[in-house]
């Protein structure tokens, strides 16, 4: 007989005191339904402050399938996912936030599709986010178009970190070792055939988003910097642009003073000019100022995460 399928469902969690035991009463619904398969879930705490680790434990000690990894503080979401990946035993592998935005539910399509319809794996986006305000949905919009932009389009739009991975991709995610992470990049790198399934994300089922502006916008600089070199080149273009606009300036100068020899005047639009350029200078040198810290850090190799607890009986070292 056949031995059944293992799921891992690796489940990053951070201050979710709220949503925890929501989401496993219906996640472990979900694994009744799917009796054909087994299941882990792999709560991978990033450091909370409140009482999640507390509950993911007392979930431990009543489910064997409840695995958990404690970090010894806030490392980020991107670790969170890289360390439960790394943990997993499943020759499946799905992500999924505990606010229960992900939605369980698809976890059977998903899995059809890997082990019926032929794709290696199959990702989750998002149409539209009840839970956004009018300001982070326009955020989130320009965010896909620059995105987009720099990605070549590979990354598509609204794209979760929720989807459901056969071995192979899962590997594959994995041998990617850098330190600036950014999964959904990594994602659209890898390629492999992916059916895309189309949701509505809904309202968290409690508590709050942990991405605050600030949080979203380091992100974002994050998500650039790890994907693409687009943004380096783009000072190179608009540096040649500039020299130029100040060749034709100073050819058509030359030509008015030699022609009507007109004074050359006007000291105020000399300073905004002064001004503008060394703004784009200053812009650009930040650029390469983010590209030269991230390689900064790649070249450390720190560990992305220090692991403070975990549970009793596990089975593959992690490190
Ligand atoms: N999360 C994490 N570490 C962090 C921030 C968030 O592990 O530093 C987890 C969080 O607990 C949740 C998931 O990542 O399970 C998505 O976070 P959230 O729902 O706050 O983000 P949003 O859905 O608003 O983008
Ligand atoms: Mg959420």
């Amino acid at each position: 007989m056949k031995k059944k399928d293992l799921i891992s469902v690796v489940i990053p969690t951070y201050n979710e005191e709220e949503v925890i035991n929501i989401f496993y009463d219906k996640i472990n619904i979900i694994s009744k339904d799917m009796k054909f398969v087994n299941f882990e879930f792999i709560f991978v705490d990033d450091g909370s402050t409140d009482n999640s680790l507390n509950i993911i434990k007392k979930l431990n000690s009543l489910d064997k399938r409840v695995r958990f990894i404690s970090f010894s503080r806030n490392f980020g979401k991107e670790a969170a996912i890289y360390a439960g990946l790394k943990s997993s035993l499943g020759n499946f592998v799905t992500i999924m936030d505990c606010d229960l935005q992900d939605p369980p539910e698809l976890l059977n399509d998903m899995y059809n599709a890997v082990t019926e319809e032929g794709f290696d794996a199959a990702a989750i986006y998002s149409l539209s986010h009840k839970d956004y305000s009018f300001f982070r949905n326009l955020l989130t919009k320009i965010w896909y178009k620059i995105n987009s932009s720099l990605s070549g389009n590979l990354e598509k739009p609204g794209t979760r970190d929720y989807r459901l991975m056969s071995k192979k991709v899962i590997d594959s995610l994995l041998s990617m070792q850098e330190v600036n992470r950014y999964t959904r990049g990594l994602y659209s790198y890898m390629g492999y055939n992916i059916k895309w399934i189309a949701i509505n994300t809904d309202d968290r089922a409690a508590g709050k988003s942990k991405f605050n502006l600030r949080k979203l916008f380091s992100y974002s600089i994050d998500a650039i910097s790890s994907t693409s070199t687009k943004p380096l080149l783009l000072s190179a273009y608009i540096g040649l642009l500039f020299c130029l606009i100040a060749f034709i300036f100073i050819i058509i100068i030359i030509v008015k003073t030699i022609i009507w020899g007109d004074p050359v005047s006007g000291w105020p639009s000399l300073v905004c000019i002064i001004i503008f350029l060394s703004g784009i200078q200053l812009f650009f040198l930040g650029i390469i100022g983010i590209y030269l810290s991230k390689l900064y850090l790649e070249i450390k190799k720190r560990p992305l995460y220090f692991i403070n607890d975990t549970e009793k009986d596990k089975k593959k070292g992690d490190k």
